[in-house]
């Protein structure tokens, strides 16, 4: 399957990304992209690091969460949590 992928972003030029939760490889277009400045998490936008996030680790909230505190080196959880429902609800 992860070979597939690669074949038909090679075909299609489109740039793949990995989610830093689950570590797959998947089409820009499919994945959340989210940054950290000072430790605070929001969508991307358009300045900056970021990285991205796949929707199947963005359902599965504590999993996500875990994976975007390592990624910010941040320890609040809760704080996560509320952002992660307004991305979540955005979308
Ligand atoms: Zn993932």
């Amino acid at each position: 399957m992860k070979e597939l992928l690669d074949i038909m972003a090679k075909k299609f030029n489109q740039p793949l990304r990995m989610c830093i939760s689950c570590r797959q490889r998947d089409a820009q277009i499919h994945l959340f992209r989210l940054q950290c400045f000072d430790s605070q998490l929001s969508l991307f936008r358009g300045s900056g690091r970021s990285f991205y996030l796949c929707k199947t680790c963005l359902a599965d909230e504590k999993k996500a969460i875990k994976a975007l505190m390592r990624q910010c080196k941040s320890g609040e959880r809760d704080k996560f949590a509320n952002i992660l429902k307004e991305i979540i609800i955005d979308e």
